[in-house]
């Protein structure tokens, strides 16, 4: 099942950090060879056991700015201080080879992207509630305590975004979420009942 992308195509996933995105990015990305994940550009310092040009392209202030001069970027945006941004190169190489690419970016840079490319499938996933994300931005000890404030007061903002994405997904239990992400994709035709998605939604927006 997991092979029948005919073409490339671009699969866009925004959410709040902490909400299971690239956990979950990775499971279909590692379960489909015709799929991969794009590598971003970025000014961020890199975490421990971070690669250059597999996590990311860690690139200073100066690279970036050269680089977006040049229309390098499909999209960029500041995301928590740091600059981000989905190069034209890598993308169109993938699918020009009939390779479907993920995108793992903020709201921001998918409503550039929604502007331009009308041809893609957008999920944006939600965890069951505030509490249980900032459990897990701590249990994942990636960050310190300011850098976790600011991306839960960053997740609100993010939250607001979601509706505009053609499919919100709760990941509230990985499997499922993963089962349906992979319907999303590889079945057209497939339709859930997202209301329950939704009324949490509604919920995290309170
Ligand atoms: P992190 O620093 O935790 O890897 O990523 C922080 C945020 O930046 C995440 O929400 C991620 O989706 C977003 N991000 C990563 N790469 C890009 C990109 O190329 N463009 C945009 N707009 N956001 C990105």
């Amino acid at each position: 099942m997991l092979n029948d992308l005919k073409r490339g195509e671009l699969i866009v996933f925004a959410a709040p950090s902490g909400a299971g995105k690239s956990s979950l990015i990775k499971e279909i990305v590692s379960n489909n060879e015709n799929i991969e994940l794009s590598v971003s550009a970025t000014t961020r310092i890199p975490r421990e056991g971070e690669t250059h040009g597999k996590d990311y392209f860690f690139i200073s202030d100066k690279e970036f700015n050269d680089l977006k001069e040049k229309e390098a970027f499909i999209e960029s945006a500041n995301v928590h201080g740091h600059q981000y941004g989905t190069l034209k190169t890598f993308v169109e190489e993938k699918l020009e080879n009939n390779i479907s690419v993920v995108l793992d970016i903020d709201v921001q840079g998918f409503s550039q992207i929604s502007e331009s490319i009308k041809d893609i499938i957008s999920i944006f996933i939600i965890p069951p509630s505030l509490d249980e994300l900032k459990k897990r931005l701590v249990l994942r000890g990636l960050d310190t305590e300011e850098v976790i404030n600011k991306r839960l007061i960053n997740a609100k903002k993010e939250l607001k975004h979601a509706e505009s994405f053609d499919h919100i997904v709760l990941n509230d239990d990985f499997n499922r979420a993963f089962n349906q992400i992979t319907s999303i994709i590889f079945d057209k035709n497939y339709e859930y009942n997202d209301t329950n998605n939704k009324n949490i939604l509604e919920d995290l927006l309170d």
